[in-house]
């Protein structure tokens, strides 16, 4: 049974339409005031036939082959790859959700961000090649000189340029103010840039003529760590044409994605161009973060997505074993049932099924109130939309990428032995979606980031905004009649407020006490999360004329509630122990 893919515009649709509300929110959002929902359609239709149809026949194939770098340092990528980026280009894809002022068609990022679900869930070492784009457009376009905006953003915004993000060096990775590239101010204003990167997806490829290299580096005048980190505009192609004084040295061999060229890269004397102020490099990127982070939390949920539809084909068609000793399962006839008939492998396929579709909730939630943030009417709605989105951003990162990669080993474990083998597809999804929880920031740097600086520094402000809007969620439950979900979610912001109260009690005389408990603190919000995700969708099924789906709907998310929420429990348990000393090694 060949790998395939099936993209779930039903669930976008009623994500978006039905429990995001989203047409509200941009009628109040000047660029998508005239948006409707045939159009976003139409879009997220052709956005799934490209994945399915252009992107998923060359997925296994760029596995296998991966790249090549020749002796020259020019670098190949797998058969197929430059076809598939044309034909993206060609059909406006990266210049989604780029303002028309720079060539792009002025969407939603939560459009984009349901386009972006399915081209990765078809070819993630694909994806990652115009994944950068809308981060390198934002940052250029916020912080450029307008001379490099004017010779560089439309061409970024339009994919005709491709670009890198090279911060990683070998003794800086986490720890970004370990690095040590030089830039040298020119007489002419421009940038000499010395050092050498590491792990730079898309350094180097045969996709474009142009890449863009966004290099943080370090001005001779710079203070030592974080303070004194700027960043460069670095260009393959100089303005006259020739090549830059940037090579690549190797590529790196790894677990995944093999079909995208993770670089090793040298700048010797390379010519760049400031991008932002002096030893403000990190604030330029900080910008880019949020949508980039929204972007790898995707790639997981888009590997959830492939990974549970093709194992509940498989499931359905591999019969082992009767459902019940005996006979008289659901299983008519007299030989062995569908595996799928069997509850270990139903608990599997529901569990897969509740957590894919809650957190496709919580990450169009979070593209949303990036688009309020940047667009709202009112500067109120928008500073309160950019803290949500903030809040949001590490829970997207760090749970869905958890998810990516552990639903697709549950998802192996449908197919028993045949999973662990190559042909089905299913041990490539499990080895590419893995990288995601480590890079744009590890999960656990994402961790610290949300209880730290999102939750812990604001007197946990941004938090109690977005608990009264899961509260209300609650009473609009209990007013339809969903007593349960409504029940389960107001008892879980509780839990929420309650572990944060005393992690923050603890806080201060024990500056480590978060840093202990931040990855259960992030596990533990991102149940509170999907708790508000099943019940606002359980709400939300009750005006679907098909009765039908909404059933089928309202039982995943109160399977959801059942057998999954009870899990928060144990990550808020620790959270509240964060007083508890941790033995040194
Ligand atoms: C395939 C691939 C593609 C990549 N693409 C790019 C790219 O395009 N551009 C780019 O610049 N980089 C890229 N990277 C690099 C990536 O961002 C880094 O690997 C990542 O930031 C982690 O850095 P590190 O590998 O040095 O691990 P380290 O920072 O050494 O971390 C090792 C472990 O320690 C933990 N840790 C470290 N510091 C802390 C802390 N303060 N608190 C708690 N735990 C901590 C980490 O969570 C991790 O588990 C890529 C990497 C890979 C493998």
């Amino acid at each position: 049974m060949p790998w395939d893919y099936a993209p779930p515009l039903a669930d976008m649709r009623f994500v978006i339409e039905r429990v995001l509300a989203a047409p509200a929110s941009w009628a109040r959002c000047a660029p998508f005031a005239e948006l409707d929902l045939e159009t976003v359609d139409a879009v997220l239709q052709e956005a799934g036939r490209f994945a399915a149809g252009v992107l998923l026949p060359i997925n296994a194939g760029g596995d296998a082959m991966g790249c090549v770098r020749d002796a020259a340092g020019h670098v190949r990528t797998p058969p197929g790859f430059r076809e598939a980026y044309r034909a993206f280009v060609d059909g406006g894809w990266p210049a989604l959700p780029c303002s028309p002022d720079w060539g792009g068609q002025g969407l939603p990022l939560l459009v984009d961000a349901a386009t972006r679900e399915m081209f990765v869930a078809c070819n993630h070492g694909w994806v990652m090649y115009p994944d950068l784009l809308h981060g390198a457009y934002e940052t250029i376009k916020a912080h450029a000189s307008d001379d490099l905006k004017a010779r560089y953003l439309q061409d970024v915004a339009t994919g005709r340029t491709l670009a890198a993000m090279a911060l990683t060096e070998p003794q800086a990775g986490s720890d970004l103010g370990l690095l040590r590239t030089r830039a040298e101010p020119q007489p002419d204003g421009s940038l000499r840039v010395h050092g050498s990167k590491i792990f730079i997806s898309g350094g180097e490829h045969d996709l474009t003529e142009q890449i863009v290299h966004l290099v943080l580096c370090r001005l001779p005048d710079a203070p030592p760590g974080s303070k004194g980190i700027s960043l460069a505009l670095v260009p393959r192609r100089l303005p006259d044409g020739t090549r830059n004084a940037m090579h690549c040295d190797g590529l790196e061999h790894k677990m995944g994605i093999h079909g995208s060229a993770t670089c090793q890269m040298r700048y010797e004397g390379a010519t760049g161009w400031l991008v932002g102020e002096p030893h403000r490099g990190l604030a330029a990127m900080f910008l880019m973060m949020n949508s980039a982070r929204l972007h790898v939390g995707l790639q997981g949920l888009g590997h959830q997505e492939v990974a549970t539809q093709n194992a509940l084909r498989y499931a359905s068609e591999r019969a082992q074993g009767r459902a019940l000793a005996g006979g008289g399962g659901p299983g008519a006839g007299a030989g062995p049932d569908a595996i799928a008939h069997h509850p270990a492998v139903r608990h599997t396929l529901l569990r897969l099924q509740a957590l894919v579709e809650g957190q496709r909730v919580i990450a169009y939630r979070a593209a949303l109130a990036l688009d309020e943030a940047a667009h709202h009417a009112d500067a109120g709605a928008r500073a309160q939309a950019a803290a949500l989105a903030a809040l949001m951003t590490p829970v997207v990162k760090a749970f869905c990428t958890h998810q990516g990669f552990h639903g697709a080993s549950a998802a192996l474990q449908v197919w028993g032995g045949y999973g662990y083998v190559r042909e089905y597809g299913v041990e490539q999804s499990l080895r590419d979606a893995r990288i995601a929880m480590i890079y744009e920031g590890t999960n656990e740097i994402q961790a610290i980031d949300l209880l730290q600086r999102k939750v812990l520094a604001d007197g946990g402000a941004a938090l109690r905004a977005w608990l009264v809007e899961a509260r209300a969620e609650a009473r609009r439950c209990a007013d339809a009649g969903l007593a349960d979900f409504a029940a389960a979610l107001e008892a879980e912001c509780d839990a929420a407020a309650h572990a944060t109260a005393a992690v923050a009690a603890t806080a201060g005389a024990d500056r480590e006490a978060p840093l202990r408990v931040a990855d259960d603190y992030l596990m533990g919000l991102s149940h509170t999360m999907l708790a508000w995700a099943w019940a606002a969708s359980a709400r939300a099924a009750l005006g679907v004329p098909d009765r039908r789906w909404a059933e089928a709907k309202t039982a995943r998310m109160r399977y959801g509630l059942q057998w999954l929420l009870p899990q928060a429990a144990v990550h808020w348990q620790r959270v509240s122990a964060a007083g508890s000393v941790l033995p040194h090694l």
